[in-house]
């Protein structure tokens, strides 16, 4: 029987805390801050401890008035948060790296992820990472 996954790492990180405003990605003019988001994107894990790591992570959520695009979030690739914020990038590349170059299968590699590191990814989902690299 396997055992038990260890318990998991909890790491908080604050980004742009201090930021007021940001440049809106559609228009390109000025937009005032409006709140925080959080998001808790799921890492692999810590190679020192070997536990699974979340992080809990608070981003300033801006508004633009200017234009259509309304409320947008910090960009978070800077701080290795993929795309859909639900994993860190690190998770994405291995993933991407385990079908691509160790032809691994979507299940494989969805397996993998789990057994090696504890992070619960659908296959589906790195089937979408793949298609996103490709386009
Ligand atoms: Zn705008």
């Amino acid at each position: 029987m396997p055992s038990d996954p260890p318990p998991v790492d909890k790491k908080k990180w604050e980004v742009g805390e201090k930021n007021t405003s940001a440049v809106c990605p559609q228009c390109g003019r000025t937009a005032p801050r409006r709140g925080t988001g959080t998001r808790k994107p799921r890492d692999l894990r810590d190679s020192k401890t070997g536990r699974p790591v979340e992080i809990e992570i608070a981003f300033p959520v801006y508004e633009c008035k200017r234009c259509c695009r309304g409320h947008f979030n910090e960009d978070l690739a800077k701080w290795g948060i993929g795309p859909k914020r639900h994993y860190t990038k690190r998770v994405v590349d291995l993933a991407i790296h385990l079908v691509k170059n160790e032809n691994m299968s979507l299940r494989g590699a969805s397996r993998k992820l789990l057994e090696e590191h504890f992070v619960r990814v659908p296959h589906t989902t790195i089937q979408h990472w793949i298609a996103d690299l490709e386009e």
